[in-house]
């Protein structure tokens, strides 16, 4: 079996454009992987290009292997090369479930759980301005909020995750802090003590703020604080933990095992939150895993983007123990669930375990090229005197 062909498609989804990878062999097997990276989605295409001056002409099943060919190769980390990678690396696993008849997580040694438990978000999308929809900003009152959740926890989900709005600033509006606190306690009051609830504060606060705003909302009992400091600087996030009871998470913007090591050997958090899109892939996930795991850390896959990227998440999901939650979307485009022939959806607040091989799905690529790319950036977050927030 020879690759003959690596192709990327851009398809826009409201906040952000799913950067799907797909991997065409002379056998006739075809792989998906994604690549999403939000305002990255050209560089991403342009990265995946350049793997694919690698890939083209080789066998795709020795997927370790060429995954630290394509690793190995001098400039190595950050986001932009190791999502690059986990998109390649993605559709060489599916073409080599596909190959042997079996699901992914056969290949990781087999399915540990029956099924895997989703978190969603309490936001509601946004106002649809022409065929944008604007999620980032829309989450609305205390109240609003509170129906919400009590809506998403009568559809099944047992875990709520909500955070401050994104386009104002940190520490020094402190009302900003207060709403978000008010928005949490009025979920937690609507959705009783037994089901979690986490908070993302997006990295946003400097080191005492964050510790601060842990004891305001420690009486919430919150399954984890996500991201209650910016990544870049580890032991600030260690000045925090030393300072807290409140169970910490990180990991969307940590990018290999190397980075997780970085973390893990520090003792500071509950959970990890590797994105199969993010850190390299499937089995480098499943590394990341393994190292928690000898820390007793469980994970939380980041988890918001594509279909793709929800299948591939779900098959390292099956096959480790140490496994919490799965974040999930269930509403960011009404058509999600058609990018898939066979929609991937949790049911009772669960993803049942995919039985097809591979990846278990297969893109319509007809709804993929109805949702053309649409360029955007990111939010940027400023402060009230018009200065950039920390993100
Ligand atoms: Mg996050």
């Amino acid at each position: 079996m020879k690759i003959v062909a690596v192709s990327t498609h851009l398809v826009y989804a409201g906040m952000r454009n799913w950067v799907l990878v797909r991997i065409d062999t002379d056998e006739g097997i075809a792989g998906v992987g994604e690549a999403t990276l939000e305002g990255k989605e050209a560089t991403m295409a342009a990265a995946v290009g350049e793997l694919a001056r690698y890939l083209v002409g080789r066998d795709p099943r020795p997927v370790q292997h060429h995954w630290h060919a394509m690793y190995q190769a001098f400039w190595k980390g950050g986001p932009v090369l190791q999502s690059a990678l986990a998109g390649v690396e993605i559709a060489l696993w599916d073409i080599k479930g596909k190959a042997l008849g079996v699901p992914i997580y056969e290949l990781l040694g087999g399915p540990v759980r029956d099924r895997v438990r989703a978190y969603t978000h309490v936001r509601r999308p946004g106002a649809v301005q022409g065929e944008r929809v604007n999620m980032w900003w829309e989450q609305g009152t205390p109240e609003a909020s509170a129906a919400l959740a009590r809506e998403l926890v009568s559809r099944g989900f047992t875990a709520l995750k909500t955070g401050p709005f994104v386009e104002h600033g940190t520490r020094r509006d402190r009302g900003w802090l207060r709403r978000t606190v008010e928005r949490a306690a009025a979920i937690r009051d609507a959705v009783g003590p037994d089901v979690e609830l986490m908070i993302d504060l997006h990295g946003r606060l400097e080191p005492a703020a964050a510790i601060g705003f842990a004891e305001d909302v420690a009486a919430l009992r919150l399954y984890f604080l996500e991201e209650p400091v910016a990544p870049e600087n580890l032991e600030a996030l260690g000045r925090v933990a030393r300072n807290t009871r409140v169970p910490l998470a990180v990991g969307e913007r940590l990018y290999s095992k190397y980075d997780f090591w970085g973390l893990l050997r520090l003792g500071i958090v509950e959970f990890v939150q590797p994105d199969v899109c993010h850190c390299g892939g499937i089995a480098e996930l499943r590394s990341i895993a393994a190292m928690a795991e000898a820390c007793q850390v469980r994970v939380a896959p980041h988890n918001p983007l594509g279909p793709v990227a929800t299948a591939a998440a779900l098959q390292v999901a099956a096959a480790i123990p140490n496994f919490a939650l799965l974040e999930t979307k269930v509403d960011d485009v009404p058509w999600r669930s058609q990018l898939l022939t066979r929609p991937l959806l949790p049911v009772d607040g669960y993803f049942a375990l995919p039985t097809g091989p591979g990846l278990g799905i297969e893109v319509d690529w007809a709804v993929a090229a109805a949702h053309p790319y649409q360029a955007q950036d990111l939010p940027r977050a400023t402060h009230e005197d018009g200065s950039v927030a920390i993100w």
